[in-house]
């Protein structure tokens, strides 16, 4: 059962009563996403999980598509970050396009992860509790709205996947050149070779790879990097940026998810035989320059721009126009992403510069 809001007026008072009886009622109302997955009947269901902490409550919305035939779990995550439109709306798409009678296997949707961040405009945080949910995995069972967010997708969406897909952009403040991520798991080769693979057709040009250092009690912090630990085919999207939604952007995560699904061989129909091949570039290291104060930012640089180690890429100035700081290039590479407006904050990544070592 889904609990509609016409439907939920109406047992209003019902609701309230059942839950002073059974505490656990709102999670008996409606089935589990176990129940869903493994419900037999092709087709399409839409839940709407509800959270409540000592102070609020929040749903989580999830969208459960099963395919005529068995085959892989396959998830796809938008709005971790509610201020990052483009894979939001991409999602969006991508759900309403997908016929069940042309998929093997499920699709397992989160829309919008973090429904207080959407509604409430909020870059990075859960303006609930002021957390951000990409860094909270695995999450806590008992914890804040975002906490039990970051719990329910650890053990009730990635421990029932075979690929998991988290789709970001550029926030509100910043500029971010289109990639596509994993990690390089070295214990997990078979998993990390599907998500290079995954990466390599997707049609973005830019691959980025990142080092995997966590033992497997260390908190993941990362929503794919959870799914990394938890031994899934795990990647992420980033496209979009600035906190704006480009057209181009929300095509180009359409289309990778797509071409991901067409690779699992999960999904077959007319646009699969027009894949384009696209050359890639992979970015296999990261280097950081993180502002050490507080200020005014000024770089002419934008994402995508070429810099060499030690090049001057900007200044910071105090609030009366002093400078401050004058920010040079950590290593030689291409600016992955950037702050793209004029405020800066004490620890704050200014540039993430990627290059490669072979
Ligand atoms: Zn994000």
């Amino acid at each position: 059962m889904n609990f509609k809001k016409s439907t939920f007026t109406s047992i209003n008072n019902l609701f309230i009563l059942s839950v002073f009886l059974m505490t656990s009622f709102h999670l008996s109302a409606q089935p589990t996403i176990k129940d869903v997955l493994n419900n037999s009947d092709a087709g399409r269901v839409d839940l709407s999980i509800p959270l409540r902490d000592e102070i609020n409550s929040s749903v989580l919305p999830v969208t459960i598509i099963n395919g005529v035939q068995k085959g892989p779990t396959f998830v796809v995550v938008a709005g971790i970050h509610g201020y990052e439109y483009p894979p939001i709306l991409a999602v969006q798409r991508i759900m309403n396009k997908i016929d069940h009678n042309k998929l093997k296997g499920s699709l397992i949707f989160l829309p919008i992860a973090n429904i207080p961040s959407f509604y409430g405009r909020s870059p990075f945080f859960n303006p609930l509790d002021k957390k951000n949910l990409n860094n909270v995995f695995p999450g806590k069972k008992d914890g804040t709205i975002t906490e039990q967010i970051a719990y329910l997708i650890t053990k009730e969406i990635i421990s029932e996947c075979d690929v998991f897909v988290d789709i970001h952009g550029g926030d509100a403040n910043e500029d971010l050149l289109p990639f596509v991520c994993y990690y390089d798991r070295a214990d997990s080769r078979n998993q990390t070779k599907l998500a290079a693979k995954l990466c390599k057709i997707s049609g973005f040009e830019n691959i980025v790879s990142y080092n995997y250092n966590i033992t497997p009690s260390q908190p993941a912090i990362y929503a794919f990097k959870q799914a990394t630990q938890d031994g899934k085919v795990a990647l992420s999207i980033e496209a979009g940026k600035l906190g704006n939604v480009q057209n181009e952007a929300v095509d180009q995560i359409e289309s990778a998810v797509f071409n991901m699904l067409y690779e699992m061989n999960m999904y077959q129909d007319e646009h699969k035989k027009n894949l384009q091949k696209v050359s890639t570039k992979t970015f296999n290291q990261q280097s950081y320059l993180k502002s050490t104060i507080q200020g005014i930012l000024y770089s002419d640089l934008l994402s995508g721009d070429n810099v060499v180690q030690g090049e001057v890429v900007g200044s910071v100035t105090d609030v009366w126009g002093k400078k401050l700081q004058e920010l040079t290039a950590p290593a030689s590479g291409i600016i992955l992403y950037k702050i793209g407006t004029p405020p800066v904050n004490e620890g704050e990544t200014i540039f993430c510069i990627g290059y490669n070592k072979e």
